[in-house]
């Protein structure tokens, strides 16, 4: 089956899936505390989101990231993976691999591992139990570093994601950077996006630019640009000092453009083709139409032949209450 390659001359080889949208934490950017979650049915099955990956893989997508919602969630969510290893084992997937709040990563961590993840990313703002206990409302602290030290001891290698947020975790950027540095974990930091909610908490406020928290590391630290470039919207730097890879993700700009390689699929089998454009394809329709993959192969393709050039934020495009969609949150890359 040929490549796929958008209108702008980019193959498409980085596939994200979000196979819940459901998830044992609140986290106040991301999520109100009392959630309605898509109807069950609505939802691809384990055997929907097989197909459709394997499609995926099968026209040159190299890349498998999982999401959610929290991946781990998902019940049976191990099946999947499992099915999914067959692509690593056969060589046409070079990476399977996922994020996840890391509250499930001791019951899984070995399994996974088994299933050929090498690296995962876990989202983890902060080191104090009771901010953590704040920020995420419903997740605990130790357990998620019970999962991170279950997920190093099955030989898997760990990136912390940490949303910066100020006035939340302003004052851990060095604790949390010497921390990854004794655990030997990368760290990437995300720009809070305006979602979720936050109850009286205004976003403005939570607005930390990592231009502010480059300029703080640089305090400490010799930062040397890295010319690595993940395809999505991540930068990274060498701490010369410490020889730590640190990762900035902004995803409200849009310098990344022009290598995007990737596209995400949402647990209904919506595929968005840019992170800040509404536009997508119903890939449910055609998947639950047929047994065979013909018109599902031809949806994909007919998708990505619609891949924008880039994107542009406007924040005066946000939906209601002035908030992104929630496909956009999935950039942790
Ligand atoms: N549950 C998994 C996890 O916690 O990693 C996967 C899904 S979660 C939505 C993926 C990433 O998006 C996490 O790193 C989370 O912190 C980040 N995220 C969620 N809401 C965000 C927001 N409003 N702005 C920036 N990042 C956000």
């Amino acid at each position: 089956m040929p490549p796929l390659v958008d209108p702008f001359a980019r193959a498409i080889s980085y596939l994200r899936v979000s196979v819940t949208d459901r998830c044992d934490f609140r986290c106040t950017y991301c999520m109100t505390e009392h959630m309605t979650f898509l109807p069950k049915a609505d939802l691809l099955t384990l055997e929907e989101l097989d197909r459709l990956c394997s499609a995926f893989v099968a026209s040159g997508v190299q890349k498998l990231r999982i999401t959610g919602g929290e991946p781990l969630v998902r019940k049976g969510i191990m099946t999947f993976f499992r099915a999914m290893s067959r692509h690593l084992a056969s060589g046409a997937l070079k990476e399977l691999t996922l994020t996840t709040n890391g509250s499930q990563l001791a019951k899984y961590a070995t399994e996974l591992a088994e299933c050929g993840i090498k690296r995962i990313n876990v989202s983890l703002d902060t080191l104090d139990p009771t901010k953590f206990a704040e920020i995420t409302r419903w997740g605990r602290l130790p357990q998620v570093l019970d999962g991170i030290k279950a997920a190093q001891a099955a030989g898997m290698k760990v990136k912390i994601n940490a949303v910066a947020l100020k006035g939340f975790n302003e004052d851990e950027l060095f604790p949390l950077v010497d921390w990854c540095a004794d655990q030997g974990h990368d760290l990437t930091f995300i720009e809070v996006m305006p979602m979720g909610e936050m109850g009286d908490i205004q976003r403005i406020d939570q607005y930390w630019s990592l231009k502010d928290l480059r300029a703080r590391l640089e305090t400490r630290f010799t930062l040397t640009d890295l010319a690595e470039r993940s395809g999505g919207p991540a930068r990274y730097v060498r701490l010369n000092e410490t020889g730590q890879k640190v990762g900035f993700i902004t995803p409200l700009t849009h310098n990344f453009c022009e290598s995007c390689n990737r596209v995400r699929l949402t647990c209904t089998g919506e595929l968005y083709m840019c992170l800040g454009q509404e536009d997508m394809a119903d890939l449910r329709a055609p998947l639950r139409a047929s047994a065979d993959d013909a018109a599902l192969h031809a949806a994909i393709r007919a998708a990505i032949a619609r891949k924008p050039k880039g994107h542009d934020f406007d924040y005066s495009r946000q939906g209601v209450g002035g908030q992104m969609t929630r496909h956009m949150s999935h950039t942790g890359g």
